[in-house]
């Protein structure tokens, strides 16, 4: 079966199929797919009567919440693009997102216009505000029975539910939307640069969706539990869009709190949920996780970012459940490579890696040199990427486009390799490879052995300036609660697993080590700890 030709079409025939089904749970309240469907609309009525015109852009600045969904539809009812945005950016992140995109209304929460928010958008294209706050819709009952004026809210911005509610059973002209349209422009963290927005098309959006619906071949009325943030891509695909699209419910519970998130799952029993290997590990930490939280779910997924072999065997041994790798960024609309039902990873021998997966039915992945020629099995290159989740550009940025996409091949930054039975490995990014007197050190190799130490929690390497090696290896680690080890014994566990120019010469004990919105560990900022700027 073809995917649906955009992500609108997808719900649409979610609400005519299961319009009574819950879509959307949030701590107790919850939307159906016919609610969603009607207040998207009013939101969508409000956008086009203050002037929103088809391929405007709206930027979405919210958590994990039932507002996120609703504003998201409403945007593409309108005919428009929806810009996700991690509400932790600060002011001049976001400023840039909004001026780049330039966007023309903003959903945000209440919190955030009147902290900061609004002064941003005075100097942007924004002209319709929408604000909300998390607990409009926590309680089913609550929300019908709160008046909508019982929040004051700044005379500039409109109750985004008020503004739902009063035109929600108006229906909306249909959009002329198709799969080549955007459906999402999302800003990459921007390691290299200034963020760029990636252009994820209707058609890379509904593909991936469907192919992660056909992976999961979840029960009917199955619950997703939205771990991963819905502004990342990983979010916004394999769990939202995966979840209109099946027609599933998707429970969701703010931001990534290792406390909320197990309350959640013990009461909303979800079948299927993907997050970093941090929320895994994070979740691991607390004393009270058990098996049985576990129980309902069919298929546990970890992606957008590396996952050590070692949490996935502490997590089976103590639950019982194979966490799933994945392989994807932001330019692939998620994933393009995942770990087949009833196939496990295997573990690179000589590395020490975890495999990504394999790709899916429609992708080719190559390992490539720097001539764009292909590199034979088992050689690390770069990984390049086709496929239909590929995007076919970056937001008004011809330059990198043609640079990062040449023929519409995504080249990914990041080093791998392939085994001869097709199983995928990402040794690292490019641009995090350390030169340690002249040898090759890939940080991850590293970290994948620190993970194996009982005491270990969480491990970054990076290199550091040395006087005569160029770089030498250091290593930043948090402890499991109640660990305790020194540093010396750290270095000694290293030096007897890795080869002498790997090993690293120096770790640090850090309380926590620092991460990114979407909670993947950044090892930029441990290289701009004091001490260790390069150059
Ligand atoms: P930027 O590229 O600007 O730093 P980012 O980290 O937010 O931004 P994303 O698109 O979110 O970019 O992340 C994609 C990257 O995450 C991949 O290029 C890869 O380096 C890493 N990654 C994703 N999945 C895995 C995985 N299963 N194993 C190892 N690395 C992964």
């Amino acid at each position: 079966v073809d995917p649906p030709p955009t992500m609108l079409h997808a719900f649409r025939a979610s609400a005519r199929h299961v319009p009574d089904r819950t879509a959307l749970v949030y701590f107790d309240g919850r939307l159906t797919y016919a609610e969603a469907d009607a207040l998207s609309d009013g939101i969508a009525n409000h956008l086009l009567a203050h002037g929103f015109r088809p391929g405007d852009r709206t930027a979405i600045v919210l958590q994990n919440t039932p507002q996120f969904v609703l504003a998201l539809l409403a945007t593409w009812k309108a005919g428009g693009i929806a810009v996700p945005v991690s509400p932790m950016y600060k002011s001049r992140e976001l400023g840039h997102v909004l001026r780049d995109a330039q966007a023309t209304a903003l959903v945000c929460h209440e919190r955030g216009w009147s902290a900061y928010i609004r002064e941003t958008v005075a100097d942007s294209a924004v002209h319709i505000a929408l604000t909300t706050s998390e607990l409009d819709l926590q309680s089913r009952d609550d929300h019908r029975v709160l008046p909508t004026d019982a929040r004051s809210h700044p005379d500039d911005a409109t109750d985004l539910l008020a503004a739902a509610r009063a035109s929600a059973g108006t229906p909306v002209p249909e959009p002329a939307l198709g799969p080549d349209d955007a459906a999402l422009i999302t800003y990459t963290s921007g390691t290299t640069g200034v963020p760029k927005g990636a252009r994820n098309t209707h058609g890379n959006m509904a593909y991936n969706a469907q192919r992660q619906c056909r992976i999961l071949q979840l029960p009917d009325g199955a619950v997703i539990f939205a771990l991963a943030p819905l502004f990342h891509i990983s979010g916004m695909v394999s769990q939202l869009a995966a979840a209109l699209t099946g027609g599933s419910t998707l429970a969701m519970a703010y931001r990534f709190e290792a406390g909320v998130v197990l309350d959640a799952i013990r009461e909303h029993r979800p079948a299927y949920m993907v997050g970093p290997s941090t929320a895994y590990i994070a979740l691991m930490a607390r004393p009270d996780t058990s098996a049985d939280d576990f129980a309902s779910f069919r298929w546990l997924s970890s992606g957008g970012a590396p996952l050590p072999p070692a949490v996935v065997e502490e997590f089976r041994r103590r639950y019982g459940h194979y966490v799933r790798n994945g392989y994807g960024l932001t330019e692939c609309t998620g994933a393009c490579a995942s770990v087949p039902p009833g196939k496990e990873a295997p573990v690179d021998p000589v590395s020490g890696t975890l495999a990504v997966g394999v790709p899916g039915p429609d992708t080719v992945i190559r390992i490539v040199d720097e001539t764009g020629g292909d590199v034979p099995f088992g050689e690390h290159g770069e990984i390049a990427v086709r496929g239909p989740m590929v995007v076919p550009g970056y937001w008004r940025r011809p330059e990198e486009s043609a640079a990062t996409l040449p023929d519409g091949e995504l080249r990914t930054g990041d080093i791998g390799f392939m085994d001869e039975t097709g199983w995928l490995y990402v040794v690292d990014r490019k641009k995090d490879m350390i030169s340690a007197s002249g040898f090759k050190v890939w940080p991850r190799e590293v970290e994948d052995v620190l993970y194996t130490h009982p005491a270990v929690r969480e491990a970054a390497v990076v290199g550091v300036p040395h006087p005569y090696r160029g770089e030498t290896v250091k290593a930043y680690v948090s402890l499991k609660p109640g660990a305790s080890v020194d540093s010396g014994e750290l270095v000694a566990y290293c030096k007897d697993r890795l080869a002498a120019y790997k090993y690293p010469r120096e770790v640090e004990l850090l309380a926590e080590l620092p991460k990114n919105t979407s909670g993947k560990i950044l090892r930029r900022e441990l290289r701009g700890l004091p001490g260790q700027r390069r150059g």
